[in-house]
């Protein structure tokens, strides 16, 4: 599957409710309103340019919950949640990635969603359960999960000491890339982590991860890949969520 490079909006899902999935092509977002390419993603997508946030990714597993454009500097975190309810107007959050999996999780009917940046170091602080559990306390019930553009576990190789430490934290997440070499399947990693019970206050129905935007990035050459060319390219997932 490629995913065409033509456009600030690569994939659009209007869920039925008030929450939009987004992911854009390799286009200059900034981490404020500076950005390039942040006008031709905002038109195309009918949003406020002052309303569109993204974090500052620090590869940790703190997420933050917004409901109006940041005052100052975006806060470092690696999820960002969104409920419709806070908003005068849409907002989009967003995080970049460029081999890391992006991660929308959204309630479409409670209009209550986030996206979270998961990487290795993401995946074993359980970043995406943390989110989870967020959304859960938001409000949040019958949750759907999307993965965006990421590496995939046949392509990820890492030391066989470090494959040891993510799997310490999450056992699926262990892999084996085509040519044998430790490796780390952060969607096999994710899958589970999101698949596992929460604890009894914050359960709801299990949460099934939808991977069919989450193409390899290293495979695919029209997408963003640190591993591959050492860029500073980056595409995004956004969520877009309307108030009420
Ligand atoms: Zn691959």
């Amino acid at each position: 599957m490629t995913v065409p490079s033509a456009g600030p909006v690569l994939r659009e899902d209007a869920r039925a409710g008030r929450v939009r999935l987004v992911v854009t092509g390799d286009v200059d977002l900034g981490s404020s309103d500076t950005g390039a390419g942040r006008a031709a993603v905002t038109d195309a997508l009918g949003v406020a340019p002052e309303r569109l946030l993204l974090p500052r990714q620090v590869h940790g597993d703190r997420v933050v919950r917004v409901r109006d454009p940041w005052p100052g500097p975006p806060p470092e975190a690696d999820g960002v949640l969104v409920v419709g309810d806070d908003l005068a107007a849409p907002l989009a959050v967003g995080v970049r990635a460029a081999d890391c999996m992006p991660l929308l999780l959204a309630d479409p009917g409670a209009g209550i969603a986030a996206a979270v940046h998961v990487g290795r170091e993401g995946l074993r602080l359980g970043v995406a359960r943390r989110a989870v559990r967020a959304l859960r306390a938001a409000g949040a019930r019958d949750l759907l999960a999307r993965a965006g553009p990421t590496v995939c576990g046949a392509c990820y190789e890492v030391p066989d000491a470090l494959r040891a430490q993510v799997a310490a934290a999450e056992p699926a997440a262990a892999g084996v890339t085509r040519a044998g070499t430790p490796a780390v399947d952060v969607v096999a990693g994710v899958r589970a982590q999101l698949a596992a019970p929460l604890d009894e206050t914050l359960d709801g129905p299990p949460v099934e991860l939808d991977t069919r935007w989450a193409v390899c990035t290293l495979e695919d050459t029209s997408l963003a890949s640190h591993r591959r060319d050492g860029t500073s390219r980056r595409h995004a997932a956004l969520v877009v969520v309307d108030p009420a």
